[in-house]
Formats: C-alpha cells, structure tokens, sequence
C-alpha cells in the first residue's frame, strides 16, 4: 500500500481549528486509499515561547536540557493531533521521536539523524493507524531527547518518507509554495510550480525559511519528491524534484539572509597551514563560515575575510582571538550590520553574463557590494543591512523573477525515478545524515586575475564584468573580498586562452581607477569537491584547507556552496592537490 507522509508546520497547527482541519486532511489522504504518518511541528511559536523562556532562566542553558524542554512542543501537538483524529472517527497514535525510533548523535540541539527503525511505524500503519510523528527531535543512543535545529520537522518527514520509502512527502505550511523569493518580503514574488533539489538546497541554506536545509539534503540523497503546500486552500504548490522548472530561465530564485557578519584576518603569514589554523578553530566551535574570500598575498601576507550569521559572532571572534595567537600574527576587523543577498539557478552553470547584470542592477540603485563569492549555481554578495530589502527587490526584478518561465518541460516519471533511489536509500538507513562527496574534480583550464585595490563603490564590480563580458570572455569564479581603506582586491578565473586578452582589458581598467596593475597565475588550478551536507558538516572547508596545507599547498581562491566546495591553487600543484583530496574524503566517497 502507498505511503504518505505530511508535515504540519506551526501555523498550520497554531489553534483547535486548525488542528482538527490537518487531521481531516490526513483522513482525506487515507480514505484515498494511503497509509498516511503525519508529523507535526510546535503549535504556533510555541518554541520561541520556550526559548525564551530559557534565556529568563539562564543565559547558557544547557544544550541537553534545551532539548529537554524544546521537545515538548511537538509532544503537545502529536497528542492532540490524534485526539482529533480519534475525535472524527478514526484510529490515530502519536509517538515521539524516541518512540519512532529516529536516532540521532549527541549533539544536542543539532543532532544529525543516524537511522530510523521503521518496524514500529509499519506494524501501526498496517493495523489500519494514522501515526502521528512529532517533528523537529530524536534520541542518543543513551536514550537523551535530541532536536535537530530551528526548522527541523521538514527533516524529520522527509527522513521519514525516505526510511518508509514513502510514494510522497507533503509539507503543509502558511504558503502555497516555493516563491521565486520570501512573498512577505517581495509582493511580487512568483510560486514555481517546481524546483530542483539543488537550487531549493541552496536557496534554504542562503535564507529562504519556507524548508530546512537538511531536509533538502535527504530529499535529493534518498530521491524523495517532495510537495510543498499550502494548509488552508487545495493549491497545487511546488514539486521539489531531481528537474528545474526550466532549462533555459537561468535564475530560479532570490533569498536573503538579513542577519550576517563579515570578519577580515588581517596580516595572515601567507604560507600552507596559516588559513587552515583559523579555520579549524572556527570549526572547532561548530561554526559555518559561508563566503570565504582569501586575498592573494601582499608582501608574504594575506587578508582572509569571511561571513558567518550574525548570532555567530561572538564564538567566531572568540576563535580569530585564538587563532592569531598561535599564529603569532593577524589581527582582525568585523562588521555585523550587513546582510546577504544571493541569487540561484542550475542555469547560471551553463549561461554567461549572469554576475554582471547583478552587480549592474545593485550599481544603478547606488547599492555598493563589500564582498562577492560565486559558485556554479549561485552568486552572493554581500551589502549594509540599510539596504538588504532594496537590494533583494532590485535583484529579484533584474531576472524578471515574475514572469513565468518561457517554456516548461513537462515533469519525467517521477515514480520511476523514487523507486530506484528507494532501494538505495533502503540499504542505507545507517548513517543517514553522513557527509557523502560525489566527486573530486580537477580543472586545469583556467587562468587567475587579481585587480588589487579597486575602489570600494557603487558600479565598480559591475563594470569590470561589464567589460569583460563585452569582449566575450567568461568568467568562472568571481570572489570580492572585504575593503580595507578604501579598496577592496578582485579576483576572478577565465579560461587560459583568454586570459592575455583580459589582462588589456584588466590593465586598461585598472588605469581607469588609478589602481595599481593588476596580477596573474596563468595556470592555475581549481578543485572542486561535490556532495551532500558539503556545508552543513562544518568540517568539510577546514579539512579541505588541513590536507593540503599539510601537503605543503597554497590555496589563492576559495568558494563555498552547499553543494559544493571550490579552491584554487597554483597550476603545478594540480595533480598532488587532486591526490590530497581523494585521500582525505575516501571514506565519505559515494
Ligand atoms: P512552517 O511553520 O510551516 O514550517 P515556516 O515559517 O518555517 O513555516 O516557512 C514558511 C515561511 O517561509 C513563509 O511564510 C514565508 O514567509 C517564508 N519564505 C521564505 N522564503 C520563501 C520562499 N522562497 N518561498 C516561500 N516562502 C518563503
Ligand atoms: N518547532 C521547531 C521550530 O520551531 C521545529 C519546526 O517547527 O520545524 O523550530
Ligand atoms: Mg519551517
């Protein structure tokens, strides 16, 4: 018999009401003919109640204990989900995460899912039961109560629909979909009628709340096609699958993340192993860091800036603070008063001049861009909160992120494509959550150009990519880093054929600002290591940096997504590099 699961976000299930219109939804889908688990979020803010509760308790609660009392949001709502069930006639039982049997490790508050046990679901399921599941938490092997991070319910169903194997993953919530960007921050944002696995894990993880970046990470893991919806109308909402809604649209989205930090490591010695030193420590204390820009060196020192959200600020200093000690050099700056603002699409791979209409759009409003970092299927860039609402607007109307896409592929047989990863996931219930890297790739293509001390304004970005993009030169990775009096270095990648071509334009550019000359590594080469959880498992960037700084390696550029990380090292290390890198990351080799 087909298996559903449905997720019930807090709003979903904020009153008596609302409770009792899940649960007629849920018995909708089983006298359908589907054996259906629910699992259901907190009501309402209820678990910003209890966290603030906490703090007027103890300002370091600790983590276990948050748990503790984090936990007991979803158990509210499993019991009176299945009264409610049991109140219109049907057979319902809750359990908890524990009682589930979803394991997790012992990092409380952000536990990572280790398996589920499936027999105790089934055995209810085939008793003719609707279970309800609460969402968001699981439990150590020594029976502590763990949650999976703010957000964690969407991981739990789609974890659930994976172990089970599920036909679909629905995920019921205040919107009827998956918008081009946060409607209740752009009115005019657009619902997609569907999204890739990696553009929505980029999205997520550059800000947009509608799902938890986990969550994603499972769907795309175990092949789960997942439906996001709307709780309160029959809309047909958004298909979160392997296809974009378009090939030739080349931005799917827009997000924001209001709340980031920026720190610059000034006066880093420029030798292997100095980077990695100040990441280990930030890793160290479980911090994320998201756009990594290290300067090419300037007389045997380097600048490296970074963003981390902003509640990680104080933890991150904390590790600068230690890092620079051991080094004997450095010292930093920071700034936590700027946002993010990123765009994503899987076309951006294959489709030139996307960065520089960006940068263009940001430079007519008189926006000034501190830092930029790109990947294959994304661009962020980061701005003074001031202007963090007017720089997504102005981003989401340069793509047109309105209009409908020109054309739509209709959607391959997504059953066939569910039931081949089923087997995979089946046989994969250990280890759930682990890090899985898909390849190491070593491109030696590329050539590397630097324009040091560029002014720090509005437009600047935009024309230099302008120009180049005028000459036909692609440009592959683009990193900006932090300005320092003033000036801000630039660096980007471009094909070794065009790169004489673009150090005229470069030089002419440079004249231009009255800069200083710009610099090349003709031959450089970039690495990238794709997977799953590249960025949720902070320690991937820090390993990438602690191998081959330990293999005496340099590395000039670095970029960060979440479903990939890139670096750039000189092109005679190349091979050893690649080398590196598939020793470090065997074990977790796909
Ligand atoms: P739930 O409680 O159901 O889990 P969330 O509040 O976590 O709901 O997520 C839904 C919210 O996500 C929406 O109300 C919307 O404001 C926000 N959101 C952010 N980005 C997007 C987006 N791209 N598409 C749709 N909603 C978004
Ligand atoms: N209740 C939890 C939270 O608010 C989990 C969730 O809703 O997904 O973060
Ligand atoms: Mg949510």
């Amino acid at each position: 018999m087909s298996i559903i699961v449905q997720k019930f976000g807090g709003t979903s299930v904020a009153d008596s009401q609302k409770i009792l219109s899940a649960a007629r939804r849920a018995i909708r889908a089983k006298n359908d003919g589907h054996q259906v688990v629910m699992v259901v979020s907190a009501m309402g803010q209820n678990t910003d109640l209890l966290v603030a509760l906490a703090s007027q308790i103890s300002d370091h609660p600790p983590a276990r204990e948050m748990d503790m009392l984090l936990s007991t949001g979803e158990q509210v709502t499993v019991a009176l989900m299945a009264m409610a069930i049991d109140s219109l006639g049907h057979e319902a039982v809750s359990m908890t995460g524990g009682q589930v049997g979803i394991r997790t490790d012992s990092t409380h508050t952000k536990a990572r899912i280790h398996s589920i046990a499936t027999e105790r679901l089934h055995a209810a399921l085939d008793s003719g039961k609707l279970v309800i599941a609460a969402g968001f938490q699981g439990v150590d092997e020594s029976s502590n109560i763990t949650t999976l991070g703010r957000g964690g319910s969407d991981t739990t169903a789609v974890a659930l629909a994976a172990a089970l194997g599920a036909d679909a993953c629905e995920i019921y919530t205040d919107v009827d979909g998956v918008y081009t960007t946060d409607p209740r921050l752009v009115p005019e944002a657009r619902r997609a009628s569907r999204i890739s696995y990696d553009e929505m894990l980029e999205l997520a993880s550059l800000g947009a709340g509608v799902m938890h970046n986990r969550a994603i990470e499972f769907a795309k893991r175990f092949g789960v096609p997942v439906h996001v919806r709307s709780s309160f109308s029959d809309q047909p909402g958004t298909l979160i699958t392997s296809q974009p809604e378009s090939k030739v649209w080349t931005v799917a989205g827009a997000a924001l993340v209001k709340d980031e930090a920026w720190v610059t490591v000034q006066g880093v010695p420029d030798r292997p192993g100095a980077a990695s030193t100040i990441f280990s420590k930030i890793a160290g204390r479980r911090v994320a860091m998201d756009m990594i820009v290290q300067n090419v060196a300037d007389e045997g020192h380097a600048d490296i800036s970074f963003s981390v959200v902003r509640e990680d600020l104080a933890k991150t200093l904390k590790a600068v603070e230690e890092a620079c000690k051991e080094l004997g050099a450095g010292t930093y700056t920071c700034d936590d008063s700027v946002s993010k603002v990123s765009v994503v699409g899987l076309g951006m791979a294959t489709q030139t001049g996307v960065a520089e209409k960006m940068f263009r759009g940001l430079a007519e409003k008189g926006i000034n861009i501190l830092m930029i970092t790109t990947s294959e299927i994304k661009i962020s860039v980061l701005v003074a909160r001031d202007y963090a609402l007017e720089a997504l607007r102005t981003v989401h109307g340069v793509f047109e992120l309105s209009s409908e896409p020109p054309a739509m592929e209709p959607i391959a047989d997504l059953g066939a494509l569910a039931s081949a990863e089923r087997d995979r996931a089946l046989a994969r219930l250990e280890g759930m959550e682990d890090l899985i890297i898909d390849e190491i790739a070593l491109d030696v293509s590329q050539a590397r150009i630097t324009l040091p001390k560029v002014p720090d304004t509005p437009g600047m970005a935009a024309q230099v990519f302008d120009e180049v993009a005028e000459n036909g030169i692609v440009v592959d990775m683009i990193v900006q880093s932090i300005g320092r009096g003033g000036q801000a270095n630039l660096s980007f990648t471009v094909a070794k054929e065009d790169l004489a071509r673009t150090m005229d334009i470069a030089r002419s550019l440079a004249e231009g600002f009255q800069g200083e000359p710009p610099t090349s590594s003709p031959e450089v080469a970039k690495l990238a290591v794709s997977g799953i959880g590249m960025r949720s498992h902070t320690s991937v960037a820090q390993r990438m940096f602690q191998s081959l700084a330990a293999a005496g390696i340099n590395v000039d550029m670095i970029s960060t997504s979440e479903v990939r990380m890139n670096v750039v090292v000189d092109g005679r290390h190349g091979h050893k590099a690649l080398e590196v890198l598939q020793g470090e990351f065997r074990e977790a080799m796909a």
